[in-house]
């Protein structure tokens, strides 16, 4: 499936990806909200359809993690220590939009494989694993997503294209055995999680790691990679805690780093003719028009290729 030209971006997004958190939380809560008002007002004039998702359903949420999580987690009984690990307290409010973010992804690859490239306005959550959340993440999206498109048959082989600061550890384990779904996280080394997985590949980059030493590294793995695994799908996760200004990340990026790297993944993945769903993955930042300035850098690089 490749782009037609006249073909709107797909764009998904809820208002209910942002919830209230407690003052002064340290998850930007409300970045997917400014980054749909940037995006709203955009004057490069994306061309977008606007998507609404449904909440991930539990057959979707159950092809990735364990009857026990998802009860603790959906039901509201998760342990003190679970929760801490999570990074959030539990609520309602929180499964809700949990169930939303997902529900993003999946409707992102369903665009993605009817028009080649669709992006949400939230996702990324690599970090939870099959039987725990982790670092802000309480299911994974990306696996969830992967693991939809497979049982549906809309793909045969996925690629997980990590581009987070920090390494896809959960991913990373819960395919670490199908080789239908390979997954290439390319993430600080200094950086969260303590204790790395093994991904299909592994970049582990140095502090302070700029443009140009990112850039090349990326233009040397993706390619060969696309020809070699020849994927059907390609799951995008396009954080931007890889900013030099992030408040989590160690990297050194610029504004236009990050266009360069989203432009550079779409258009060598739309040569390849492989469609391509994003989500846009961490960020860190007080300032939470600098941060969704950054995550909207995606959009702006898809909106290009229309
Ligand atoms: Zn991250």
């Amino acid at each position: 499936m490749t782009l037609t030209p006249a073909m709107p971006l797909p764009l998904i997004h809820h208002p209910g990806y942002t919830i209230a958190l407690p003052p002064r939380h340290p998850f930007p809560m409300a970045k997917f909200r400014v980054l749909r008002n940037i995006l709203a007002v955009e004057e490069t004039g994306i061309s977008a359809e606007w998507i609404t998702p449904q909440p991930a359903n539990e057959t979707s949420l159950a092809r990735i993690h364990t009857p026990a999580y998802l009860r603790a987690f959906l039901g509201g009984s998760l342990s003190e220590a679970a929760q801490r690990r999570s990074g959030f307290r539990w609520s309602e409010a929180l499964v809700a939009r949990t169930l939303l973010e997902v529900g993003g992804t999946l409707e992102t690859v369903e665009a993605a494989l009817a028009t080649g490239l669709a992006c949400n306005t939230a996702g990324g959550t690599h970090h939870a694993h099959a039987d725990a959340a982790s670092g802000y993440c309480l299911i994974n999206d990306l696996a969830v997503a992967a693991a939809h498109a497979l049982a549906h048959g809309w793909a045969d082989r996925i690629l997980i294209l990590d581009l987070d600061v920090h390494q896809g550890d959960g991913t990373a384990r819960l395919f670490r055995h199908d080789q239908r779904v390979f997954t290439f996280s390319m993430h600080g080394a200094a950086n969260f999680p303590a204790r790395k997985q093994h991904s299909d590949l592994d970049i582990a980059l140095p502090r302070g790691t700029d443009d140009a030493a990112y850039l090349y590294q990326l233009m040397a793995s993706l390619p060969p990679l696309l020809v070699q695994f020849a994927p059907d799908l390609v799951l995008y996760d396009a954080g931007v805690d890889v900013h030099a200004d992030d408040r989590l990340g160690h990297l050194e990026l610029t504004d236009n780093g990050l266009f360069a790297r989203d432009h550079y993944v779409l258009t060598t993945c739309r040569d390849a003719q492989i469609p391509v769903a994003a989500v846009i993955g961490g960020g860190y930042d007080r300032d939470l028009e600098a941060l969704a300035q950054r995550h909207a850098q995606l959009h702006r690089a898809a909106s290009q290729l229309i």
